[in-house]
């Protein structure tokens, strides 16, 4: 799914620069379940939008299902993004003047499908999620966990081989956090590979391997037993 060698990323900082990202090496298969750990400001952001194609590295090597990601234009690399990612963030990130279905269908506008089309895909993800009550409440009326579930739904909508999270249950309580890992679960358990950045380690162990990120480099790489989070709940 994704190759990555000696990448490196530093932010300037007025006269200075800050080395982020120090030499990554990171290779996930297809249908991999993978949690990005590590302490805050250990880069796992930096990493996560240098994967999903929102910053480049400044060197180093990025393929993404055979492509060589590398001096994109804006334009490519949003064709790319929308076909290749789907993205989850902590805050959700939803438009609060948009209902649950508009987020929803939101990216199939930019795949270009006519309205109808949109919406009756956009009804199908939100019922796969379990929010086919709510598609005409806007987030404000929803809560954490169901707006959470609207951006899976949405990031979902597309149909992208690659689904990353960044601490995607940062803003929940644990028994919502639980409810969205299992869903994330059964999408990996339908074969969607997914990356997850997250600095809790119940979380991580919900993944089936553990990437742990310290000051720019990767300090252990280990495939460890899924913990169910159904059994959590
Ligand atoms: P994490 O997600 O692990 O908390 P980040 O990848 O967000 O870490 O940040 C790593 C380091 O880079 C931090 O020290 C952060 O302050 C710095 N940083 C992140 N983004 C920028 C930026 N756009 N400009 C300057 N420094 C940044
Ligand atoms: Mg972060």
């Amino acid at each position: 799914m994704l190759k990555i060698s000696n990448l490196h990323k530093s932010y300037a900082i007025g006269d200075s620069s800050l080395h982020v990202l120090k030499g990554i090496d990171l290779n996930i298969d297809d249908g991999e379940m993978v949690a990005i750990m590590g302490s805050s400001g250990s880069g796992k952001s930096t990493l996560l939008n240098i994967i999903g194609m929102l910053d480049e590295a400044d060197s180093g090597e990025y393929i993404l299902d055979g492509l060589p990601i590398k001096n994109l234009t804006e334009k490519k690399a949003a064709v790319y993004r929308n076909k290749f990612l789907g993205f989850i963030f902590q805050s959700f990130n939803l438009i609060n003047y948009k209902n649950a279905l508009e987020n929803v269908a939101l990216p199939l506008y930019y795949q270009g499908l006519k309205r109808k089309e949109r919406q009756k895909q956009a009804m199908f993800h939100l019922e796969k999620v379990g929010l086919t009550d709510w598609a005409h409440h806007l987030p404000k009326e929803l809560s954490g966990g169901q707006n959470q579930r609207v951006a899976i739904a949405r990031a979902l909508a597309a149909n992208p081989k690659l689904l990353l999270a960044d601490e995607p249950t940062g803003a929940l309580d644990t028994g919502t956090s639980y409810e969205i890992m299992e869903f994330i679960q059964q999408l990996n358990d339908e074969g969607k590979t997914i990356l997850i950045v997250t600095h809790e380690e119940d979380i991580a162990n919900m993944c089936k391997r553990i990437v742990r990120l310290r000051d720019g480099v990767i300090m252990e790489d280990t495939f460890v037993n899924q913990v169910r989070a159904k059994q959590n709940v």
